[in-house]
């Protein structure tokens, strides 16, 4: 079976370029090099996405994701970061070890902050009867 090569990073069998490692989690740059200083996160346990993490691999994960956001800001002349993921193929998911990508942002980099989707086909009323998760 051919190994996931986030999994081969954590163990050090492909190299990468760290920015913070802890017992749970590792934060390395993203090799896309399609924005300066995009960064990924992710556990060391090997969950597949957000979908079927457990919850404790969610918080090491979330914890590690804003201490290297307020590392951005604090230490490293950004002044905010966008935050994103993709769950599933469907989504845009290529690598199949949960990671979250940091962008780190400064204001008039002309960067987008926000995919651009083309508009809604259905009412807010319709969407919100499909996804409430409140009793109606
Ligand atoms: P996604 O498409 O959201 O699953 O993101 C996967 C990301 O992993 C992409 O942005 C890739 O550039 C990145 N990636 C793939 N292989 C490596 C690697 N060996 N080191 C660092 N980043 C990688
Ligand atoms: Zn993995």
């Amino acid at each position: 079976m051919e190994e996931c090569i986030f999994c081969q990073i954590i163990k050090g069998e492909i190299p990468c370029m760290k920015i913070y490692e802890d017992e749970h989690t590792l934060s390395f740059l993203d090799i896309a090099k399609d924005v300066d200083g995009h960064l990924l996160v992710i556990p060391k346990k090997h969950v597949t996405n957000l979908l079927d993490a457990d919850e404790n691999t969610v918080h090491h994960l979330m914890d590690t994701v804003k201490k290297v956001a307020n590392h951005c800001v604090s230490d490293c002349g950004y002044e905010g970061v966008n935050m994103l993921n993709a769950n599933h193929q469907c989504a845009g998911q290529s690598v199949f070890h949960l990671h979250i990508h940091l962008i780190p942002r400064k204001t008039g980099d002309a960067l987008p902050g926000f995919p651009k989707y083309s508009g809604a086909q259905h009412s807010l009323e319709e969407m919100h009867a499909r996804l409430t998760m409140l009793k109606q």
